[in-house]
């Protein structure tokens, strides 16, 4: 088959399985089916510049990096919205709509309202073109490479009669699932996580490496077309164009005769809201037909024939019984206010989160205040104000803890960062645990028979004071621990030994090395092949790795200074823990290829052409660049193309598979 037609024969297939996937949350592939089609259609676009396409779903990835975003004029104005917070406000609007339409019968389309970032994307002949934030309504930022990288906005449009030219608006949202997984992630490297979804998604927008916001789960959920000549004369026959062109347009949209069925769509949103996916902060309800909308018009700042209804946000007062604060894994402070327990939002809140000591001072709260607590789209809910009226006489200002609750050490705040922490790293005692229980978790050492608890346990009873110890430890040492069996300390002593085999770049992100999650510590390992190269990097060297910055560089460079560190990595290679990349292809550097010339063409199965190309040179071989009669072989993968086929078998040349390749290096 030709090339192209592959090309876009995959490029249609990754559309069609993005759109189910991330459109219609209805999955037709593996991850892993995916992925592969995915590097298929990169190999074909790399190997045949002449194909790109700014719009091949190859494109999603990013890489693009904005410097400074160009501002843009929006062709239509971005309005605002009118607030209303009761029924009779909407009553009222209804009034002033009649006064100018007369006596029509009105249909309205009610939504939800989301709450995340808007934005104006437009098409052009069926293809995105550019996707700018909303500013100041009448320009703002040209952000199309950053979202591109959504996987759920059409880069090609689906379906049929869309017109030439239009805009399409929308809500970038951080899904609560979404959300939750990217704070998970930074609570594992030790980073602070983000406080709300909302502002997740909108800082993401403008965020200067499009491949960081392609690794965010964010989703834009479609709201208006606008344009002209567009073949719909309805705000609910509009949505319904919307998603056939393949645009996640949700729906919960519903189209009403009357203000009553607005206000049982809102009284039934109202309860219902806290089982969606994401967060809403109330209804938009818009006059249906656009004749109708286009009669009444826009004020300065909003249309005439929309207006957001607010929920009103669930708020209950307590008592602040006290404040305590917690000490994670890398010595980051964290105040948490204990509650008076009350119900809230379905849920007994016994715990709000106070972030740090600016956010005590802001609210200025102290012990015994009535506070008020709200939920909103965080993990625990949040105290967003005093009720001063109710403060107790004797109340006094609230001290912000100057030393460690856990081992009196002074704590630190650096410039810049909102936390304090604490500095003892090496003698803290939730810091040594949190270090030991991230070391043996599932992406790290995977320590079967070894929990958390235990952990706990194990430090209280003094048998480990870091990692490398839980290598030394012995059934007999371990047993009278509470609640520990035969059975279960030897399966402890058995999961540990077997993580010796856990890959190099697992024990790196094992180690807890300040900043390198699994990410980082896969692009170190991959770099650097073995721990030794990695000590001997020097900030410099590190900062011209791919991904790293010189934060990352700058924590790596102090963790391998430290001594304790050094002896700690000693104690584990004695031990047999990897400290080094073990690569899919025989790389022991043999002479088996010598004197022979290599052309590799095509697509692989089991390596890239890189790793093909290395392993070719690694055993003596040469790779050249184009068939000649000096080729000895012709590796070829799948979509080798015609003429190269054609070349070779004029030259006589071998051509072998991956296989046959293999074969040769494994044989004696
Ligand atoms: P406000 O920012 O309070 O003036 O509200 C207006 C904003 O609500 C718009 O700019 C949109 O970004 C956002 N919005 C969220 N959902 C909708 C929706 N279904 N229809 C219209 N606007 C919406
Ligand atoms: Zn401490």
């Amino acid at each position: 088959m030709d090339v192209l037609n592959t090309i876009q024969k995959l490029r249609e297939e990754l559309n069609l399985h993005n759109y189910n996937y991330y459109v219609l949350d209805n999955a037709t592939i593996t991850d892993y089916e995916f992925d592969t089609k995915l590097k298929e259609l990169q190999d074909l676009e790399n190997a045949h510049p002449e194909y790109f396409d700014a719009h091949s779903p190859t494109q999603r990835v990013g890489g693009a990096i904005t410097k400074n975003f160009q501002t843009v004029a929006h062709t239509q104005r971005m309005y605002s919205l009118d607030n209303s917070y009761s029924k009779e406000d909407l009553q009222d609007w209804e009034v002033r709509i009649q006064k100018v339409l007369g006596d029509v019968d009105l249909e309205y389309t009610c939504e939800l309202k989301y709450d995340g970032a808007s934005i104006s994307i437009t098409y052009e002949n069926g293809k995105l073109v550019r996707a700018v934030t909303r500013g100041d309504g009448f320009q703002g930022d040209d952000v199309t490479n950053n979202i591109k990288t959504i996987k759920s906005i059409p880069l090609t449009l689906k379906g049929e009669n869309h017109p030439d030219k239009f805009d399409i608006r929308g809500e970038i949202i951080l899904p609560f699932a979404g959300f939750e997984k990217m704070n998970q992630e930074l609570i594992e490297i030790g980073e602070t996580p983000y406080s709300n979804p909302r502002n997740t998604a909108s800082g993401s927008l403008k965020l200067q490496d499009s491949t960081e916001v392609a690794k965010r789960p964010l989703e834009c959920l479609l709201y208006f077309v606008t344009g002209e000549k567009l073949p719909f004369s309805s705000q609910f026959d509009g949505l319904t164009a919307a998603r056939n062109w393949g645009f996640k347009v949700p729906n919960e949209a519903k189209l009403v005769n009357s203000l009553q069925e607005v206000f049982e769509f809102i009284d039934y949103w109202d309860i219902h809201r806290h089982n969606l996916p994401y967060e809403t902060d109330g209804v938009v309800v818009k006059v249906n037909r656009i004749q109708h909308q286009e009669e009444l018009g826009y004020t300065a700042k909003s249309p005439r024939w929309a207006i957001a209804y607010k929920f009103k946000s669930e708020q209950v007062a307590t008592r602040l019984n006290s404040i305590s604060y917690q000490v994670g894994r890398t010595g980051s402070i964290t105040p948490v206010a204990n509650l008076e327990p009350v119900q809230l939002a379905g849920t007994i809140v016994k715990r709000a989160s106070l972030h740090n000591a600016d956010q005590i001072e802001k609210l200025d709260i102290r012990i015994g205040d009535s506070v008020f607590v709200e939920k909103g789209g965080e993990i625990i809910p949040k105290i967003i104000a005093v009720d001063l009226t109710k403060r107790p006489d004797n109340s006094v200002p609230t001290e912000y803890i100057t030393h460690c609750p856990e081992c009196q050490t002074q704590l630190v705040r650096n410039e810049g960062e909102a936390n304090h922490y604490c500095p003892n790293f090496y003698g803290c005692p939730p810091q040594i645990i949190g270090r030991i229980q991230h070391f043996i978790s599932r992406k790290a050492m995977d320590i079967e028979g070894l929990g958390g608890e235990t952990v706990a346990l194990l430090y209280n009873n003094h048998l480990v004071q870091n990692y490398a110890d839980l290598y030394e430890l012995t059934v007999e040492q371990i047993l009278p621990l509470e609640r520990m069996a035969q059975k279960s300390a030897e399966n402890l002593v058995n999961g540990v030994k077997k993580s010796t085999a856990i890959p190099f770049e697992s024990v790196l992100y094992a180690l807890g090395i300040r900043y390198v999650g699994e990410t980082v510590a896969k692009k170190l390992a991959k770099h650097y092949k073995n721990i030794y190269a990695l000590s001997k990097a020097t900030l410099m060297d590190l900062v011209l790795v791919d991904e790293i910055g010189e934060r990352i560089a700058q924590s790596v460079v102090d963790f391998f200074e430290n001594e304790e560190n050094k002896t700690i990595i000693e104690r584990l290679k004695s031990y047999g823990v990897q400290f080094e990349i073990i690569e899919k292809v025989n790389l022991n550097a043999t002479d088996k290829l010598s004197g022979k010339t290599f052309v590799v063409s095509g697509v692989f199965a089991e390596f890239s052409r890189d790793e093909l190309k290395k392993a070719i040179e690694d055993n003596g071989g040469k790779v050249g660049s184009s068939i000649s009669s000096k080729t000895d072989y012709v590796v070829a993968g799948d979509n080798m193309g015609p003429a190269k086929l054609d070349k070779a078998n004029k030259l006589n040349i071998p051509i072998i598979s991956e296989t046959d390749f293999m074969g040769m290096l494994n044989s004696n």
